[in-house]
């Protein structure tokens, strides 16, 4: 078996054009996020692509023009041997009016090694890796005792719950690990979180300018408030929280102080006649892998409230605080749920040694200094990596490109580890020792 997985790994050398082609299809769809709503036929493509390879598919719409895929490969053997996730998304980051692309970013070309267009590193380059990984094992007819799963979602980069509902729909996900094929550099990744809020200072009342003298001066006898001006302290404990944060937290291979609070958006007031009776802060909270979204928006909360009882009108007023969301552009929020990779689990391990096999260097296991789905599965309690080919800098960015010597690795790892892994027998199975 061993010396079939060798031929067919000589098969990503030989048929490498065919693997270009498949990405630079996945690029000509254009896939954008914000606007979104535009993965229709580009998920239809995978859909039929998986078929044709024996998956059987789920398909729905996360949102209308937005349809999720997750196609399943029932393993031969599956009570008794481990089971896999692949997951990656199919939208890609916006194109801006002003973004100077040496050509269309979604007309894709190649030259000195590379394959230039939006998405080739974030992440349409994983996606196509995994894709003609899976295609070369089935056509070379390699048995897969374990079951594989291929979960191409939508709306990652506009914090959409794709993965999310790919993970809850029908009872849960459930595998023994998951890979995403997400931007790493061909690094395997954890990652931080991040969660956004808005916290709104309100009034019970709405005052005329004109009572401002009375409000602010002695002897007016108005008890009132600008929310406004009131937003100014919470601002302020914020940021005092923020630098708490920074020097009482910490974690390895994140650089300190990543773990900020940012009021990224204001908005407040009604009318210049008025005082201003409500305003509402948005703000993106970064934190560690080892933290979650409900403990630090506690903190948050506690401290703020703390703030509140000290200030003569926020005692009797105080902040409200709403957290996460579904989707930046539909409800202006989202969570990306952190993800600790323990370098001890037998799906990272086996990971780090193919990519040293392959490679011939040593794998790197570290945190990813952005995020990505991966969080969503590990909340599922899925041991899961980030690991795909491109590296960040490129990644959002104008002329977004993949190194071809680094696909082409990526898919004999990922290709090597999907056989070894779903030949991985189950700890509680109860027949004999694997056979290569
Ligand atoms: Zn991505």
């Amino acid at each position: 078996m061993a010396k079939d997985i060798a031929l067919v790994l000589k098969q990503v050398d030989d048929r490498q054009e065919e693997l270009i082609a498949l990405l630079k299809t996945l690029i000509r769809f254009e896939t954008p996020a914000p606007p979104a709503r535009n993965t229709k036929e580009a998920q239809s493509y995978v859909a039929d692509y998986l078929m044709s390879l024996g998956f059987s598919i789920d398909m729905w719409d996360v949102y209308p023009g937005d349809p999720n895929v997750v196609g399943l490969l029932k393993g031969t053997d599956s009570d008794n041997h481990k089971s896999l996730i692949i997951n990656g998304h199919m939208d890609v980051a916006e194109v801006s009016e002003d973004e100077n692309w040496e050509k269309d970013p979604f007309t894709p070309i190649m030259r000195d090694g590379v394959v230039i267009g939006r998405g080739a590193a974030d992440m349409k380059g994983g996606l196509a890796g995994a894709l003609f990984a899976i295609q070369l094992l089935r056509e070379n007819e390699i048995e897969l005792p374990g079951d594989l799963t291929l979960q191409s979602v939508i709306g990652e980069e506009v914090g959409e719950a794709g993965t999310l509902q790919a993970c809850k729909r029908n009872g849960g996900a459930k595998a023994d690990f998951a890979v995403v094929v997400d931007t790493s550099d061909l690094h395997i990744q954890g990652q931080g979180g991040v969660i956004t809020g808005w916290i709104t200072v309100k009034s019970e009342k709405t005052f005329h300018d004109a009572t401002r003298r009375n409000m602010i001066h002695a002897g007016g006898g108005l008890v009132g408030a600008s929310a406004i001006e009131k937003m100014t302290k919470i601002i302020q404990g914020l940021q005092e929280l923020e630098r708490h944060w920074a020097v009482t937290k910490s974690y390895p291979g994140c650089p300190p102080g990543a773990n900020t609070i940012n009021p990224a958006v204001i908005e407040g007031g009604r009318h210049a006649a008025f005082v201003a009776d409500e305003c509402r802060l948005w703000i993106t909270v970064h934190y560690y892998p080892n933290e979650s979204y409900e403990q630090v928006s506690g903190e948050i909360e506690e401290h703020i409230l703390n703030v509140a009882k000290g200030d003569m009108w926020l005692k009797d007023n105080p902040p409200t605080f709403e957290w996460g969301g579904t989707s930046m552009i539909e409800d202006r929020g989202e969570i990306f749920p952190s993800l600790e990779v323990d370098p001890e689990n037998a799906g990272v391990q086996m990971l780090a040694g193919v990519h040293e096999t392959v490679s011939g260097q040593s794998a790197v296991i570290d945190v990813s200094p952005t995020v990505t789905d991966g969080g969503w599965l590990g909340a599922e309690g899925i041991p899961t990596v980030i690991y795909g080919p491109g590296d960040l800098k490129n990644a959002h960015a104008v002329n977004e490109q993949v190194s071809i010597d680094q696909l082409i690795q990526y898919t004999k790892t990922l290709l090597t580890f999907i056989y070894e892994w779903s030949h991985t027998k189950k700890e509680n199975s109860q027949t004999g020792s694997r056979t290569n």
